[in-house]
């Protein structure tokens, strides 16, 4: 049954950038990209004297994130610094939050390990907020050796998300990664944008060794390994992947257990694919948190978290749950369309209702219209077809006033002209072939192409394809199908 002699055990801190117009405890702005050390003040480069101030709105949306995750959200939160000094961080100390974060025990169910079944529910320990470091930079320019530093993102909000170790495989850090951010996005707290560092991800792993594979016939753990920043759901996997085996050889070679080993610290090195020792891991006392005392303690009453909560967006969880339960969705579809936001869904459920006819609309959504906005790189907000526009084109199909393949071209039409279905649809001289129209015409190719219909009478039905192909170039506007049908129908076989 157990085809290794271990389980994985893998906890999440997952830091996402919050989306706010200025930084946590000052006014500058808080955007990306911008000249380095651009976007300074006294109070993020820590000059002497300089005070912070909270910035509510950064606050609002961690609480957001908090009530979304179903965490308990104390009456009551403080500030504290953590102590460590770097070149980046001019202060010598981060305001975060340390024993009293802003939520805790809360949860987020993500898919099951084989895709349907019952979710599989990873327990959140903590979240809080804190401010972000600069950025240095080493050896970066072409021939000089030294370092820099860019301090515009000293000080702009972090939430910080840290998972139970409830995670078992790489798979389920990848599910449970994709379904967090688009938590994330559905609540509009942070952009999640990777390649910005919006979204950040270190991961705890260790391996519990299997009694029947341990010398002393009891589950031994080896050493706790923290991988620190990466930036891609994808080195999250390879890197876990990578860790796994290379602890179980290390446990194998030495015999290093949690007990007799320290925490390690590694990073991961995309191009190499391997994850590399980095400095001592600190414990938490080495970092002296005490509590900040230019900031007040934050009292959140009830009533605020109320309000909050009843402002709170429809998660995609329960987005998923209705698509199935009011419009006959299977599990694919429903998430299929969920991932495409909140706007592709609302666009769904409109085509939906006005057609009647749900699981038409989802083929459509899912084939025709997301394939337009990947061409365009688009959001749905963008497309210059409306809902009802669609529905008036797929009852012309119904109505057998064009072919099913027929009406894909005109759908593009409608997207690049902004043209409704009846206006493309002239523009490309597309009209309804008349049924004896088209019969006069099947029966003049059969009548005009005796090789063909002998052929077809020998048996080789494939041949009857060159009648469908000259009936096209006759009249483009002419169903195959229906060629096909009339013609077999004809030559009598
Ligand atoms: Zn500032």
């Amino acid at each position: 049954m157990n085809a290794v002699p271990y389980e994985i055990v893998v906890g999440l801190e997952v830091h996402v950038q919050l989306l706010t117009r200025t930084k946590l405890f000052c006014r500058c702005d808080a955007s990306f990209g911008a000249p380095p050390n651009t976007r300074t003040c006294p109070v993020c480069l820590g000059l002497p004297g300089a005070l912070p101030v909270m910035n509510g709105r950064a606050f609002e949306l961690a609480l957001r994130t908090g009530i979304a995750l179903d965490g308990e959200i104390p009456d009551r939160m403080k500030w504290d610094r953590k102590n460590y000094f770097y070149p980046d961080l001019p202060k010598g100390y981060q305001i975060s939050q340390f024993d009293l974060p802003l939520a805790r025990n809360g949860r987020l169910a993500i898919e099951g390990e084989h895709g349907d079944g019952p979710p599989r529910i990873i327990r959140i320990q903590r979240v809080h907020l804190e401010e972000d470091a600069g950025k240095s930079m080493h050896d970066e320019h072409e021939g000089r050796r030294d370092s820099r530093i860019d301090l515009n993102r000293a000080g702009t909000p972090l939430l910080e998300i840290v998972s139970e170790p409830d995670i078992r495989s790489a798979r389920e850090a990848k599910a449970y990664l994709t379904e967090l951010k688009l938590l994330l996005t559905y609540l509009d707290v942070s952009d999640c944008n990777m390649q910005e560092g919006s979204l950040r991800v270190d991961a705890n792993v260790n391996l519990h060794v299997r009694p029947d594979a341990s010398p002393h016939g009891s589950v031994i753990e080896t050493p706790i390994v923290e991988i620190k920043n990466m930036n891609s759901f994808r080195a999250v996997e390879r890197a876990i992947e990578y860790e796994v085996a290379r602890q179980y050889d290390e446990w194998t070679a030495t015999g290093a257990t949690r007990a007799t080993a320290p925490k390690q610290t590694r990073g991961w090195d995309d191009r190499e694919e391997v994850t590399l020792a980095m400095r001592r891991k600190e414990e938490s006392s080495d970092y002296r948190y005490f509590p900040e005392p230019d900031l007040l303690p934050v009292v959140v009453p009830r009533s605020r978290i109320d309000a909050v909560a009843a402002e709170m967006v429809e998660r995609p969880a329960a987005i998923r749950e209705r698509l199935g339960r009011e419009w006959g969705l299977d599990a694919a579809a429903a998430d299929l369309i969920v991932h495409q936001g909140r706007a592709f869904v609302a666009y769904f459920v409109d085509v939906a209702r006005e057609l009647g006819d749900p699981r038409r609309a989802a083929n459509w959504m899912q084939q025709d219209v997301l394939r337009v906005l990947n061409e365009r790189s688009m959001g749905i907000g963008r497309l210059a077809v409306a809902p009802g526009e669609l529905v008036d084109l797929l009852r012309r199909v119904d109505r057998g006033e064009l072919t099913r393949s027929r009406a894909k071209d005109v759908f593009q039409r409608m997207v690049e002209t902004g043209r409704s279905a009846v206006d493309a649809m002239r523009a490309m001289g597309i009209e309804s072939v008349d049924r004896s129209a088209l019969e006069a015409l099947c029966r003049e190719l059969v009548d005009s192409n005796p090789r063909i219909v002998a052929d077809v009478k020998a048996g080789k039905s494939q041949a009857i394809g060159a009648l469908v192909g000259q009936a096209k170039r006759r009249n483009p506007n002419a169903d195959p199908s229906e060629v096909l049908r009339i013609c077999i129908e004809l030559i009598g076989t």
